[in-house]
């Protein structure tokens, strides 16, 4: 049974699941022209309401995305707003989800097609990550991070994920939970689907944004948050040995939420447990996500506050 829940959005329109279909010969199977984004949906049950988590930035990214790939319709915000938003209530999702939009390549052309172009949207309902509360142990990759003129990791392609799908099983088939990838310089990039963080000398280091990652949103709340809780963060080249020496690391990213990293190619990192950073600025991330603070009410978009009978 798919996860998905059983309504999605196809070019605007709300289709069930199973009629949620474009032709297999369609340039984003043939030629993986498509991009995507990985958002979230906290659902708050004191408000009664789900906030979609920095709407506005992963729609920029997505847009920065289509325009990258030369797709002849760049779809405005708001219509992708809308068909995500749409797509929720036609769910009438009231808890925590995984929100899914691909831009994609239709049509049966060759490999220069520029268009149609078309948008889905999706949800998967996401009950409280067991990785989020105990960690995870993780592995250095012997596959390198595609590089910026390779398949540039900012912008995020469905073709990328080649990539991180063979690290990410190389990882699992040797007993660990996540990865961290190096760039082909041997420098650390990221996880597969996450930005990584490390505590070394009592301060916040990650990669920075030419170390071929993806420009993650969930990086830049982290390092805002941190920053309003008082702690320096740098961001700079990092390499595999300063890891091993960390006292605390994690991932962050929409989906992984903020993952608190036991041990480096099974060297624990500090006390090989969650640390006192990862869970205060666990605290600071789910504070913000699911709306208990209102340090930065434009970073949450309402899903029922402003819809008729909602
Ligand atoms: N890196 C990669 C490779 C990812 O797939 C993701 C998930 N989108 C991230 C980082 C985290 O990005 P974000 O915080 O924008 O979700």
């Amino acid at each position: 049974m798919p996860a998905t829940a059983p309504m999605m959005s196809l070019n605007g329109r709300i289709v069930p699941y199973d009629q949620c279909t474009i032709h297999a010969f369609s340039g984003v199977v043939k030629y993986g022209a498509g991009v995507f984004e990985g958002l979230r949906g906290y659902w708050n049950p004191d408000r009664g309401d789900m906030y979609v988590f920095r709407l506005r930035e992963h729609l920029e990214r997505l847009r920065y995305g289509m325009r990258v790939l030369r797709f002849d319709t760049v779809f405005e915000a708001q219509f992708m707003q809308d068909s995500l938003i749409a797509m929720i209530r036609a769910n009438d999702l009231r808890e925590t989800v995984h929100l899914r939009m691909i831009a994609f390549l239709d049509g049966d052309d060759e490999l220069a097609a520029t268009g149609p172009v078309g948008l889905v949207c999706g949800a998967v309902p996401r009950p409280p990550s067991k990785a989020v509360r105990d960690g995870v142990h993780v592995a250095v990759s012997t596959y390198a991070r595609l590089s910026d003129n390779v398949l540039p990791p900012r912008v995020k392609s469905t073709a990328n994920y080649v990539n991180n799908r063979a690290a990410e099983l190389e990882a699992k088939r040797n007993g660990y939970q996540g990865v961290l990838m190096l760039t082909d310089q041997g420098k650390v990039s990221e996880g597969s689907g996450a930005c990584f963080f490390m505590v070394r000398n009592g301060v916040l280091h990650t990669p920075d944004t030419a170390s071929d990652i993806l420009e993650s949103i969930t990086r830049d709340t982290m390092i805002q948050l941190a920053r309003g809780l008082g702690m320096e963060v740098r961001e700079r080249t990092i390499d595999r040995h300063e890891v091993y020496d960390a006292t605390e690391a994690f991932y962050c990213g929409s989906g992984y939420e903020v993952q608190p990293i036991l041990s480096l190619d099974r060297l624990d990192l500090g006390h090989g447990k969650p640390g006192p950073v990862t869970r205060a600025l666990q605290k600071a991330y789910f504070d913000e996500v699911e709306g208990r603070t209102d340090a930065h009410p434009d970073w949450r978009t309402p899903v029922w506050a402003n819809s008729q009978g909602g």
